[in-house]
């Protein structure tokens, strides 16, 4: 199909006809251009524009890359799971072309093919490995014939993005069914409409949690599943780890959870420093180590690993890849500010800020805390969304919170509800000013808590960048969107 770049890495160069060419061109000069006009990393413009010349570069780009394309899905996780598999790939010696975080629209993906993609064609990786929003799936799957497709949990997301649970659970369905023939679904057992949709797919593989210590009993009051989805009975919950993810049956028999091929039978967390899985695939046993905490970390683990072994690298081999990885940006990221240890913790919906509040709490003994909430586009512009986060979590917890972006004055609204005393409350609308308080109030010896939406952290992580504290985002990973 094309002329081999690099015969021994298995390189190809992409036949892209002088349309797609054109395309190509085109969408790097954008990049170039937008690089140079300091509009952040470009992610998305130079996409627009190749599509623009070509609908058809993607498709032409993907189909160089010799050892397919999986695809992330799902509400949270999909950049730490992506992050995760990425590294695993790296190391077996298969280089990969993924988007950078947030670019999560088809743009992004094209763009960070036509990024990577030398002015001649060659594209420097043998798998794509792209995250993509629920709605967008089906235009991905089409343009990019997937051999994997990962789906990793359903939760309702900002209320003004998506519609239903259930018209995000067709989109997705809709993307598996059309998928190319001997594609692979990878797909998390322990979410119910998740779960649901391996039904007469002829190759799937389920991943989940297997850790009877940590299963809570009962539902939390906000979860999202909670009735079959063949017969709309309530499901009886042994239990959960968290929201509505956890091990259920329907009382009627006809639904149950399906029995998880690759499973994390024991997992023990280090505080916030790491955590040991303990994972089985049935045929390997393996003992995983990531710098990274909290159940919903457990489940991008395990559903790296099942894509992993998807694209048959063996369950040991990516378990010993992993002891190098280090978290995507803005998930569980480490930094100083001000002489004080700093943890940004992205929390972009109710269930993931759940979480996190809860794994800050649980393992990071977390006192002192920046949470921003911004109300941009990529936020979500209506915040109510954050009435159904539990805040309560933080009462007799927190000591001083400094709550800043564009709707600091929601969230205080929020955190007196939460009936968390006025005096421990700080609103601060400047992100430098934000910053410099939350670490003046985190006392010596203990570690600030920065929980932003997702544009507020690209705000406090450009100052933090100013300061030489973080690399920009853009420049996450060597290799990648070079000018
Ligand atoms: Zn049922």
């Amino acid at each position: 199909m094309g002329l081999p770049a690099g015969p021994d890495r298995g390189l190809m160069r992409a036949r892209l006809g002088p349309r797609g060419t054109a395309a190509l061109w085109a969408g790097k000069l954008t990049a170039g251009l937008s690089r140079g006009l300091r509009r952040g990393g470009g992610t998305t413009l130079p996409g627009d524009v190749a599509r623009w010349v070509d609908p058809k570069v993607l498709t032409k780009l993907s189909r160089s890359l010799t050892g397919g394309t999986v695809v992330i899905t799902g509400t949270n996780g999909k950049t730490t799971t992506a992050a995760l598999l990425r590294h695993i790939l790296e190391v077996q010696g298969l280089p990969t072309v993924a988007n950078q975080a947030g670019a999560n629209l088809i743009f992004g993906v094209t763009a960070a093919v036509v990024n990577r993609t030398s002015w001649s064609g060659d594209v420097p990786a043998r798998v794509g490995l792209f995250e993509i929003d629920e709605a967008s799936l089906p235009r991905l799957v089409e343009d990019v014939a997937p051999g994997t497709i990962v789906v990793m949990n359903l939760f309702r997301d900002q209320l003004d993005r998506y519609g239903e649970l259930e018209t995000t659970a067709a989109h997705i369905r809709r993307a598996l069914t059309r998928g190319p023939e001997g594609m692979t679904a990878v797909l998390n057992a322990d979410d119910p409409m998740v779960a649901a949709l391996g039904d007469d797919l002829p190759r799937v593989v389920y991943a989940g949690l297997d850790d009877p210590l940590l299963l809570r009993s009962g539902l939390s009051h906000g979860a999202d599943a909670k009735f079959c989805p063949r017969c709309g009975t309530p499901f009886v919950f042994e239990g959960v780890y968290f929201g509505h993810v956890g091990h259920y049956r329907c009382p009627r028999g006809d639904f149950s959870r399906p029995s998880p091929d690759v499973r994390a039978t024991s997992i023990v967390f280090d505080g916030m420093d790491g955590m040991r899985l303990r994972v089985t695939d049935g045929q390997q046993d393996a003992d995983v180590a990531v710098p990274l905490s909290g159940l919903y970390n457990a489940y991008n683990v395990v559903l790296a690993l099942a894509a992993a072994k998807a694209l048959e690298v063996p369950l040991a081999k990516s378990a010993v890849a992993l002891r190098d990885f280090t978290p995507a940006f803005g998930r569980m990221e480490r930094t100083v500010i001000d002489d004080r240890p700093a943890i940004l913790l992205l929390a972009k919906n109710p269930t993931g800020f759940n979480e996190v509040l809860r794994t800050a709490i649980q393992f990071g003994r977390a006192r002192s805390f920046l949470i921003a909430l911004n109300d941009r586009i990529a936020d979500g512009q209506d915040v109510s969304w954050i009435w159904d986060v539990d805040f309560e979590q933080l009462r007799g917890v927190a000591r001083h919170i400094v709550v800043s972006g564009d709707r600091a004055l929601d969230l205080r609204v929020r955190l007196k509800y939460a009936e968390l005393p006025d005096d421990q409350i700080e609103v601060v609308t400047d992100w430098r000013d934000a910053l410099d308080r939350a670490a003046q109030a985190t006392p010596a010896g203990e570690t600030l808590f920065v929980l932003p939406t997702y544009t507020a952290m690209l705000e406090l992580r450009a100052v933090l960048t100013r300061d030489g504290a973080l690399q920009p985002y853009w420049q996450g990973r060597p290799g990648d969107a070079k000018p």
